[in-house]
């Protein structure tokens, strides 16, 4: 058995057509990843208790429920890191 924010996946999920829909953001891995990791620190984990291979229930009504709230946190930051893409900062 494994713990497993399933958080994550949804951010995942979503976070590729908002990023390319948006013209401002720039699109290289680096940013991309602050996108993800900025909307995951203003989302509550959710986990959830998985085995291997097992499909986990009632993902899809929680990814359902709260999905407002997942594009919305990513939403806000893809503007963060857009009006302050940090890629050029570290080589
Ligand atoms: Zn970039």
């Amino acid at each position: 058995m494994e713990v497993k924010n399933v958080m994550e996946e949804f951010v995942f999920k979503h976070l590729d057509k908002m990023i390319n829909s948006d013209e401002k953001i720039c699109k290289c891995e680096k940013c991309r990843i602050d996108v993800a990791m900025l909307a995951l620190n203003n989302l509550k984990p959710h986990y959830v208790a998985t085995d291997k291979g097992n499909i986990y229930t009632n993902i899809a009504l929680y990814d359902k429920n709260n999905e407002v709230d997942i594009m919305c946190a990513i939403g806000r930051a893809i503007k963060t890191v857009g009006d302050n893409p940090r890629h050029a900062e570290v080589r």
